[in-house]
């Protein structure tokens, strides 16, 4: 897929679901509008595992796990990733039943250990492109750096970490 779709598919979605541009994010109304999806905070996952997304064949459901021990900035990017997956990649995720993510997938870094890890990486990069622009809109990024001049204010105005505001900000030329 090319960056360009995945940006055009993420500010479609943002625009549909959050046009005032709220934060955090309101992910119900995702979930409420998608009645193949369901979206769980989950105690239950391992302390390395963020997030995971599976399919269920029996009810053909996509079932989003996040794990809730985590530091609200990053639940918040793990939703918003998971979803990436659920909007880019739903034929990946059907065939392989199931996207475990782990702090690497949302970091950037490399999976090492995975054999298909071409392909798999490649997702990852597309799904934190498309967190990214969901969860930090270019319209909305842009006012709040006018206004604000500072990273760390834009990262707790948009309930994201240091680093993902550092990221989204150059990316888009503005530091
Ligand atoms: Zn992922």
């Amino acid at each position: 897929m090319k960056i360009n779709e995945v940006i055009r598919k993420a500010e479609e979605i943002a625009k549909k679901y959050n046009p005032e541009g709220l934060s955090p994010f309101p992910f119900h109304r995702i979930q409420s509008d998608n009645s193949n999806l369901n979206i769980y905070l989950s105690n239950s996952l391992e302390p390395k595992i963020s997030g995971i997304i599976y399919f269920d064949a029996k009810d053909k459901t996509f079932n989003i796990f996040v794990n809730k021990s985590k530091p609200e900035t990053r639940i918040q990017f793990t939703i918003a990733h998971e979803l990436g997956h659920y909007f880019l990649h739903q034929d990946y995720i059907v065939k392989k039943e199931a996207i475990v993510d782990d702090d690497n997938s949302l970091d950037g870094n490399n999976i090492l250990f995975r054999t298909d890890i071409y392909e798999r990486n490649k997702l990852e990069t597309e799904a934190n492109n498309f967190a990214a622009i969901l969860i930090m809109p270019t319209k909305y990024i842009r006012k709040a750096w006018d206004k604000l001049q500072s990273v760390e204010e834009c990262a707790k105005v948009f309930n994201v970490s240091v680093s993902a505001m550092s990221i989204r900000l150059e990316k888009l030329d503005l530091i």
